[in-house]
């Protein structure tokens, strides 16, 4: 149980790049992040629009003096003082990560930066091994992988209640965007060009969140081939999709489904992930969080609750309020935040955690399953080897 105590010694000094005014996702890295009393925000560059974002660091209590007009200055600017930021979180669009998340750890900070962590699988690897290099830690905001029923369904597979995986039912399928609302939308905008997007729009956006639940679950099915199938449903969107199947093999035997998809009219969210073994299946969906479905053939369906004492110790460990109550996406990203500053803390003194987290690898293995599946679509939905 979380009862919002330290977890480390001191809060980590931490800064934002984007998530600015009107922006998407901003608020909820700020609300994460400072729960817990384990980050303090001391300093951003969160806007394009360097008044605009002083003007809004200021209204989050940021010193004006560390509301910078970009993230190149307050890297150098910050680094000149003793108590300049540790970390810094990435929310920006898309085509921006890459270099901002390169400068962060060339300047020797930790990062939480959001999915995609870039283009290219070669770009991924790159800050990889710079993360490496120089003991940072990336921490890629998956924010439901925070949910404490992905931990249950991670400890019932891994105690083979489900027995032998066989099939992997995955989706993101919301229909907000049914229509061109990118002609007066700006954050719907640059996600529909892949000037600013990157080589996919639903793919990337949507398909990466369920194939990273499923990642959590199940670490150690690995993907073997994949064939895609993408369509661009609303004029104006081509070469970027609107909607995409992805049916996977993995090395095991088992297959996969991804449907990811912004068209789905009528659907509010849609993540749903489903996980058939020989003997039982699990079924979590975002738009209920609490509650994990648990069917084995020939029993009645069990519904289980979060915060309940029957669950896992590690389903639990990361309990707020107790069952009956809700809990969702922002103590999710809260559960994040917590083990990311777990993370840096470890670190910082040279060790290694002894839990799981959206870290480096996760952010490039978002990447490397966009470019497969865009290489197996742009080749006319063929099946090909995952690499
Ligand atoms: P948005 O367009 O709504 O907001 C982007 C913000 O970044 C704005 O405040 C903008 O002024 C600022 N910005 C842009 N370029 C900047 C720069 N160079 N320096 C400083 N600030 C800059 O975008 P959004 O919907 O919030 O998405 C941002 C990122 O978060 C995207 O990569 C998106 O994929 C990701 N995202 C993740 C989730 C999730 O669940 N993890 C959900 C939504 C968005």
């Amino acid at each position: 149980m979380i009862y919002g105590e330290r977890a480390i010694e001191n809060p980590i000094r931490w800064a934002m790049v984007g998530g600015g005014r009107g922006s998407q996702i901003g608020y909820i890295h700020r609300s994460s992040a400072l729960r817990d009393f384990n980050f303090e925000l001391v300093a951003g560059a969160f806007d394009i629009e360097a008044e605009r974002g002083k003007d809004f660091g200021v209204n989050l209590h940021v010193n004006p003096e560390r509301c910078y007009p970009d993230y190149l200055t307050m890297f150098e600017r910050e680094a000149e003082r003793e108590d300049g930021i540790q970390a810094v979180s990435i929310a920006t669009p898309n085509y921006t990560h890459y270099e901002i998340c390169k400068a962060a750890l060339k300047a020797g900070l930790h990062v939480v930066c959001e999915k995609p962590l870039c283009f290219t699988v070669e770009q991924a690897e790159e800050l990889e091994s710079l993360a490496k290099e120089h003991n940072r830690v990336v921490g890629i905001t998956y924010g439901y992988s925070g949910h404490q029923l992905i931990e249950q369904a991670r400890h019932l597979i891994a105690n083979g209640e489900l027995g032998d995986i066989r099939i992997v039912n995955m989706q993101f399928s919301h229909g907000f965007h049914n229509v061109a609302v990118e002609e007066n939308n700006p954050s719907t905008k640059w996600r529909v060009d892949p000037k600013f997007a990157g080589p996919s729009y639903v793919l990337g956006d949507v398909g990466t969140h369920p194939l990273f639940l499923a990642e959590a679950m199940l670490p150690k099915m690995k993907i073997k081939k994949l064939m895609c199938s993408r369509q661009s449903f609303v004029k104006g969107r081509a070469p970027l999709e609107d909607n995409a199947y992805t049916l996977m093999e993995y090395e095991n035997g088992a297959v996969g489904m991804v449907w990811s998809c912004a068209v789905n009219s009528g659907s509010m969210h849609g993540q749903k992930i489903r996980v058939i073994g020989e003997k039982a299946s699990i079924e979590w969906w975002d738009e209920h969080p609490n509650q994990l479905t648990f069917e084995v053939q020939g029993k009645p369906v069990r519904i289980l609750e979060r915060g309940m004492g029957y669950l896992c110790e590690e389903a639990l460990r990361e309990d707020r309020i107790g069952g009956g109550h809700p809990e969702g996406l922002f103590e999710a990203w809260s559960n994040l935040y917590r083990r990311f500053a777990l993370a840096m803390k470890e670190a910082d003194q040279g060790k290694q955690v002894d839990f799981w987290y959206p870290d480096i690898h996760a952010g490039v293995e978002g990447v490397r399953w966009v470019e497969n599946c865009v290489r197996s679509a742009d080749n006319g939905a063929i099946w090909v080897e995952y690499k």
